[in-house]
């Protein structure tokens, strides 16, 4: 069996021609133009879900509204880069169903249009008694999620699947890949603008408006979508804005609940002469106290190995480092109960994951359990990313996708996508055919 693993370890599934992105169009927005549908924000859930609405009805005129000046710049190009199983998730929830659905779209896309991925797999390894015990209900629930080729890996077999890692269980999950999310996101949105899709970047959503014109009737247009450079007129608007998905929620007259809390997720890296010691995703059992808790091993596209992410409070909704402060979002969060309560209850592992960001020795004790070769001497600083989490005003984190509708004649012409935490890159064309299903059903095109 050994063998055979190692073989699946180290299938690379890499284009011997180099995958060209023609880059997404700069076309500024112009009021004259008219859309049938326009989709704020260019990450992965709005380029995908675009990219499927046009293949579906290629008459439709469609643009994607991104305010910055690239698309995938939050967490789309912040994230693992991990191309999940969907062994963790709530049997029938629709995370589960998504992730799974999504994991075989994306390798069946990224063959079709020979966009690099790894299938390295994962282990994910207990280290004590007592997650011996929850290993055995995580694996029950990977095979009713019906997470493929899953295994039980008893402790004397781990290392043949990764030759430094010690524990004392695992399941070994041959499915799980890396991917670079970011490029995939853009390749989405490459295939939309050939297909006649309209890219406008650096365009920020502040506003929509329902055309007096139209009020009440059927007209052509009836939604300005407004911006500081004016205005784009559409029949139907659909929000997949991360970080502010909120924010778009309550221009339409949605309920402020579930609120963003911006959380940083901080990286170590490997140095490179140690990026030998490991070739697959390591995870930790999660916590069920804590799930959002819990660094992993995490090999990328170009051979480094990042170590994270961890879980710390960020001061800005677009916060990459302890420096990056907005003091409008500083004062929304200070205003929010839900926070005030999730901060009561976690103020111990909360200052524990402050603690080790700041003094990150501290956290590669954590790591080492898994390969205790591994010394702090070994590591050094690397990127971050900011987890759109969805919280409710209990201060309960959201953990399913949330969509949602606005309200009266103009709000009844929007699509939210309101939480699209992890593992909705893995997900996200599961996530554009739900919401294209959506689109159709609700709205007559
Ligand atoms: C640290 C971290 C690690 C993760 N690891 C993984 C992983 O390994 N695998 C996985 O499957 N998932 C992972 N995820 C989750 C995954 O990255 C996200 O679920 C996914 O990228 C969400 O995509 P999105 O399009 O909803 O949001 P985003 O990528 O954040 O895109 C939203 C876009 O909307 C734009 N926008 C916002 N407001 C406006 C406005 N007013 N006007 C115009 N544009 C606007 C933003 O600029 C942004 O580009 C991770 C996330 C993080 C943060």
């Amino acid at each position: 069996m050994a063998g055979s693993v190692m073989r699946c370890l180290n299938k690379i599934h890499s284009n011997p021609i180099p995958v060209i992105f023609r880059s997404a169009s700069t076309s500024s927005a112009d009021s004259s133009e008219t859309f049938d549908l326009v989709v704020v924000g260019g990450g992965i859930v709005g380029c995908a879900t675009a990219r499927e609405m046009l293949e579906r009805h290629p008459q439709l005129k469609i643009a994607i509204v991104e305010k910055e000046n690239k698309l995938a710049m939050h967490q789309t190009g912040h994230n693992s880069g991990v191309v999940h199983a969907g062994i963790y998730y709530t049997p029938g929830s629709m995370k589960a169903k998504m992730c799974v659905e999504g994991l075989k779209l994306s390798y069946d896309y990224f063959g079709k249009h020979n966009i690099p991925y790894k299938k390295v797999g994962k282990l994910i390894v207990a280290q004590t008694p007592e997650q011996v015990s929850r290993i055995k209900d995580l694996y029950e629930r990977g095979l009713k999620n019906e997470v493929p080729g899953l295994e039980m890996i008893e402790k004397n077999e781990i290392s043949k699947f990764e030759d430094k890692c010690k524990g004392e269980k695992a399941i070994w999950s041959p499915s799980t890949g890396i991917v670079d999310w970011g490029e995939v996101c853009r390749f989405f949105a490459s295939e939309f603008e050939k297909m006649g899709g309209k890219v406008i970047l650096n365009n920020e959503v502040t506003g929509f408006r329902e055309n007096n014109e139209s009020k009440g009737g059927q007209g052509l247009s009836p939604i300005s979508v407004l911006s500081k450079k004016g205005a784009l007129q559409t029949k139907y608007v659909l929000t997949c804005a991360g970080l502010h998905s909120d924010r778009l929620a309550v221009m339409t007259g949605c309920d402020l609940s579930p609120r963003i809390v911006p959380f940083r997720g901080e990286y170590l890296q490997l140095n490179d002469n140690k990026k030998h010691l490991c070739s697959t995703n390591i995870y930790p059992v999660p916590d069920p106290r804590f799930p959002f808790l819990g660094v992993h091993f995490t090999p990328r596209m170009n051979g480094d190995i990042w170590l994270g992410p961890n879980a710390v409070l960020a001061l800005a909704r677009e916060g990459y480092r302890w420096t990056d402060v907005n003091v409008k979002d500083c004062i929304e969060m200070a205003k929010f109960p839900g926070l005030w309560k999730l901060c009561f209850r976690f103020i111990l592992p909360g200052l524990k994951e402050a603690g080790k960001s700041i003094f990150y020795p501290l956290a590669v004790k954590d790591l080492q359990k898994f390969i205790p070769e591994m010394t702090y001497k070994d590591v050094k600083r690397g990127p971050a990313g900011v987890r759109a989490q969805a919280m409710d005003n209990d201060g309960k984190l959201v953990d399913d996708f949330v969509f949602d509708s606005g309200v009266g004649s103009l709000g009844g012409r929007v699509i939210h996508c309101r939480n699209a935490p992890s593992p909705a890159a893995t997900s996200s064309m599961a996530i554009a055919k739900y919401i294209s299903n959506k689109l159709e059903k609700d709205f007559t095109f």
